[in-house]
Order: C-alpha cells, then structure tokens, then sequence
C-alpha cells in the first residue's frame, strides 16, 4: 500500500528521508535555508487583503472575505460531518453570509468592540460562525471547551469579563444557568436553535442571528486590537490567559503554507477543539486563509470513525495530536490498513513530545511519517515543524519557521539571557521577539508576562536541544526536568525508551525526591490490551528501560495504571502524579480529562 503514496520516505538509522521527486503537490517549502534567509514578514503579508482604505487588518476578514473577492465564493470551506451521520457543506460566500449576520446581531444586541464573546459548544457550524463574525465584529473571541464543568467556565468568563455567551440549550441548562449570579458581566446568552432556554438576556440563536441581515462591512480594525483570549492547558498550573491580536492572522497564513503544506486543492483536517489554541489557529483561521476545505468532524475520538473520515472525505493533509497517535497505534496499523488512503500525503502532530516510535509508526500503518511540531497558546502559531520536503530525525521537534529565530539560551547570574552556539547542549527553548502571533500579554498578570522576556528574548520555559544541523529536540517542561544525581532528566526521553516496548501504550515520568541523589526517576505506564500488570513485566520493563537508557537515566520504580492523567487537550499531567505520588495538593484540575488514581 505504501507505494501508492506520494511520499515514499526511505528509512534508514534514525533518519526519515525524503525524496523530493515523489513528494505531490510541489512542497510550499522546497529550500529551507534560502527560504528563511530572503523571508520578511512584511512580503509575507501582501498574501493578505487587509481591509479597503486603509482599514488595518482583520482575522475574519482574511479567512472568510477575501476569498469571495477573488472569485473563490463557490468552493466549500466547511465540511460538517455531525455525530448522527449528518454532513452540512457551506461554502465560502455561505459562510461569508452566515457570519455576517452573526456580527450584524451583536451589533443589534449593543454589543460594543473590544467586548468579550465567549463560545462554549461542541463542534457544531454555529460555533465556526459565531467564532468568526465575532471577530468581524471587532469583539474578542474566547472558545471554551464543551467538556469543562461549571467552576471552570466560571472561573474563565469571569476573569475574561464575558459579555455575551453563545451556548446550547442542554448546556445553558447543564452549566451556566446556575452561575449567572457570579456573571453580571454576563449581558447575552445566544442559544443554537430555537428553544430559548429562561434566564437573563437569554435569546433564541433563530431569533438573533438567523434573522439578521446577511450584508455587513467591517469597520477599520487596528492590526494590534485585541482579537482572541486563549486560555492555556493547565499542564503545569493555573490556566493563563494568553492574549492575540489581528495581526497573528499572518502568522497563521504563513505556518499553514509552511508547516503544514497548505495548497488550494487541499482538504484539511485538524482534529483539535477550538476549546484550545490549536483548533482555532489551525481548524478554523489558518486553513480558511488558504481557502481549503476544512473538515470539521462533531464526534469524538474513536480510531475505527477517524479512519472512516480520512477515507470517506479524502483528507489530504492531517493535524492531530500525540495522545490519539499513540491510542490508534494501541489498536495496530491492521486497522488503518483496511483503508486506501490515496488522498493523504501529509500528517503532522503537535500538543506533547511526538516519540520516535509514533512517527515511525505512520510510516508502517499510514505510508507517511508524523510530521512533529512545537508551538504554545502564547506563541499562537507554529514555531518550529517537520517540514514536507525535509528530512525527519524521529523524537525531533524539527527546525524553526521561515521568520522566526528559535535558541537555546542559558541564564547568568545576572538574569541576563544568551544563545549558547554550541550544539547539544541542553538549555531553554527561546524565540527572538517579535513575531505577529505572538501573545501580547496575559490577561491581568502583568508581571508574569514581562517575566517571559529578556533580552529581546521570549522564554518558552520548555528545555530542549539544538543539534549540528539545526533540529531542535524538546527534553522537558523547565518544570517537569528530573535532577538525579547531578544529571539533568528530561521525562521525554525515558517515555520514549518506555514505550518502545510492546506492552506500554503510554508512560509518565516524574522525579521522586530522595535523600541520596536529589531525586529518582519513576514512571507510570498504561499497558497496551492483551497485557496485564505483573511483578515479572515490571522487572522486565526496568531492564528494557535500563539497557536503552542507562542506568543513570532509567526508572527506578514503575507503576502500573490503567490511564494515566491527562489535559482535556491530551497533555500527560506529570504535576498530578507527582502530587499524588508526594501526597501534595492536586492543584488546579479545571482542565483535568480522564483520571485513574
Ligand atoms: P500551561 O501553560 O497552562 O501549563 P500548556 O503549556 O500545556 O499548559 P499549551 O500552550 O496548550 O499549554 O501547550 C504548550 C506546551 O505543550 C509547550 O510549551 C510544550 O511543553 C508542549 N508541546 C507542544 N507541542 C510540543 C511538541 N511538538 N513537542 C514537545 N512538547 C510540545
Ligand atoms: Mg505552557
């Protein structure tokens, strides 16, 4: 089956090559080094509209407008495939159409620019139009995740000032009806459908919206205005609010050229939820600006319904996450097998570490590798990828964007921050300021956002390497390194080494403190089906992770679980099995999704 494929990357030791003459459609990005030396943002930008008479620049406008004006109305921009088996097809002067009208309701409501929509729903159209006529209107958009329960919903409207809310009636119902006395911010609550549920300012979507006009011209919008709130995991803490302005569009439009090999023919599937950073990045605005078609699938995760889209609806280029990866590789390529797949030809990841076994696993189930790669909600766009036309070092993180300048850089005594030029040496990841995307504050911590800056630096607080040829490896959360007898851990690498082995599905690894080396390594490890926890795998488990990693660096102890804690965004919580392990407070668990203690 692999030889169908337009990529056919040769393996050879620890190296995924590519050959440039069976790579179909010509990659975006063809010579990495020239591409980055002769790039300037501002020739990027003239890919862009912006708005007439010098209106500035505005997000909704470059993903849904433009393309109307350059003949490109008819095509679909949005596939919705529904949990019942429904698909709904809108095309880009539909969504032109339907976001107007949302933006023309907001204004009938009084709702002014600058003033928060927040958007909690599953991945029905509604929120697609909500999200992007919002942004038309000049209001600031912040997605939740339909999943969260009420405290974090209150915790984020509140902090964010919510002025209006746009919901469904189950979960009006569910969750927010009970915390409008803590939201008196809180003006309009816009219900999808018809059935208006009671409470203030509560109105019927069919009432406001669909009513509206369908015509609106977007008023001059000011490139650095406010355009999105996003809310953080919550790996490591407390959810930040990371705040975006209209000008990160370019960065969008530039990341999905590059990173994720856009091209006009393309059908486009990010799995993510827009509840996080990647699914409104790259499932609503980065795709719309290169006006693809856009896959928006309501279901959840489940291997057999995700196979049955990327064949159903020809899916060319696909950007999911580790923690599916790893679930569908628990499951065997044998699945993936049952389908051809001609359409694909690209696959990227990004969220958590991508291990080397996983991109090496796309190739044996898929015919194509996993294309890894590393960005944050602060950096709002991709920063550094696995590109189409390149060469891939699996457990590499890849190299940086055309227009960004990534470093490792180390700290004096003084706080002062420098790139270390040798290569190898492990130091924090560091991203020369600015770029558009980049966050322009957290919402009321302004200490904490200056913090992330020095130098004309912006610090990632993730540790990671450079090596000779450039490629980045990420070695850990600043947070989560392990310090075990003078050597610095990073957990990703003794997950790896773990999961290389046919019983583990997923591993976590955290430092256990200890009075003799500082602090031990000990992992938990979920088993694949078919394996049962016992005394024997343990101990074979301590010699596999032994043998691949030293004994330096291997665990000392493992735990079985069934699952291992995670972020709604599929993040590992190492901070939650250190704390249960030590006995410590749980912290903030808003983002908190399966749990097994
Ligand atoms: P919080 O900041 O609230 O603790 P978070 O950092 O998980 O949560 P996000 O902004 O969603 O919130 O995630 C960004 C982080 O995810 C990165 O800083 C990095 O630690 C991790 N990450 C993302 N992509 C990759 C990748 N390809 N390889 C390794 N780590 C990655
Ligand atoms: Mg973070």
């Amino acid at each position: 089956m692999a030889e169908e494929r337009a990529t056919q990357p040769a393996r050879s030791t620890g190296r995924i090559v590519k050959q440039p003459g069976a790579l179909q459609p010509t990659p975006n990005l063809l010579d990495y080094e020239a591409t980055c030396a002769s790039f300037s943002w501002d020739e990027a930008a003239r890919a862009l509209d912006g708005l007439a008479n010098n209106g500035g620049l505005n997000i909704a406008h470059e993903a849904v407008d433009r393309h109307l004006l350059h003949g490109r109305g008819a095509k679909t921009a949005i596939r919705w495939l529904g949990k019942g088996g429904e698909r709904r097809e809108f095309s880009y002067a539909d969504l032109a159409a339907a976001t107007n009208r949302f933006a023309n309701a907001l204004q009938s409501l009084g709702v002014q620019p600058g003033e928060r929509v927040f958007v909690l729903m599953g991945r029905l159209p509604e929120l697609y139009m909500a999200v992007l006529g919002a942004l038309k209107a000049r209001c600031v958009v912040t997605p939740l995740f339909s999943a969260f329960g009420p405290e974090p919903i209150a915790m984020r409207a509140e902090l964010g000032d919510a002025r209006v809310l746009v919901t469904t009636p189950e979960l009006y119902q569910r969750k927010v009806a009970g915390l409008r006395e803590r939201l008196p911010g809180l003006q309009h609550v816009i219900v999808v459908g018809e059935t208006v549920a009671e409470g203030p300012g509560v109105r019927a979507w069919n009432e406001v919206v669909e009513t509206a006009r369908s015509d609106y011209t977007i008023g001059p919008t000011d490139p650095e205005s406010m355009a999105l709130l996003h809310f953080t995991s919550g790996t490591t803490g407390r959810p930040k609010g990371a705040i975006h302005v209209h000008a990160a569009v370019l960065a969008h439009h530039v990341t999905g050229r590059y990173a994720l090999d856009l091209h006009e023919g393309d059908v486009f599937w990010c799995t993510a939820d827009p509840g996080w950073v990647t699914g409104t990045s790259y499932g609503i605005i980065a795709p719309l600006t290169h006006g693809v078609t856009n896959i928006v699938v309501e279901a959840e995760f489940d291997a057999e319904t995700w196979y049955g889209v990327l064949d159903s609806e020809q899916v060319s280029v696909w950007y999911t996450a580790p923690t599916a990866i790893r679930m569908m590789m628990k499951l065997g390529a044998d699945a993936v097998q049952a389908h051809a797949l001609p359409a694909l030809r690209f696959m990227a990841s990004v969220g958590e570490p991508l291990n080397p076994e996983a991109v090496v696993w796309g190739e044996q189930a898929f015919g194509l590798p996993f294309h890894d790669n590393w960005w944050q909600t602060e950096t709002g766009g991709i920063m550094v990828a696995n590109f189409a036309a390149l060469d891939i070092l699996p457990g590499s993180m890849g190299r940086p964007l055309p227009g960004i300048t990534a470093a490792i850089v180390q700290r004096d005594a003084d706080g002062h921050v420098k790139p270390v030029d040798q290569p190898g040496v492990e130091g924090e990841l560091a991203l020369k300021t600015p770029w558009p995307s980049m966050m322009r504050g957290y919402l009321n911590e302004d200490e904490r956002y200056r913090k992330c800056f020095v130098d004309g630096w912006y610090l990632t607080g993730d540790l990671a390497k450079r090596d000779a040829q450039g490629y980045f490896w990420f070695v850990g959360r600043a947070d989560d390194v392990i310090k075990s007898a003078g050597h610095l851990i990073g957990p990703f690498e003794v997950e790896s080494a773990l999961i290389e082995h046919p019983a583990v599905a997923e591993a976590g690894v955290i430092g256990k403190p200890d009075p003799t080396v500082g602090e031990i390594v000990k992992a938990f490890v979920a088993l694949k089906p078919g394996y049962e926890p016992s005394e024997a795998l343990r101990r074979e488990l301590l010699g596999h992770a032994r043998k691949r990693l030293g004994a330096a660096v291997a665990p000392k102890e493992i735990d079985f679980r069934a699952n291992l804690p995670k972020t709604r965004s599929g993040k590992i919580m190492r901070r939650l099995l250190k704390a249960r392990e030590l006995g410590l407070p749980e912290g903030d668990l808003s983002t908190l999704e399966s749990d097994e203690k």
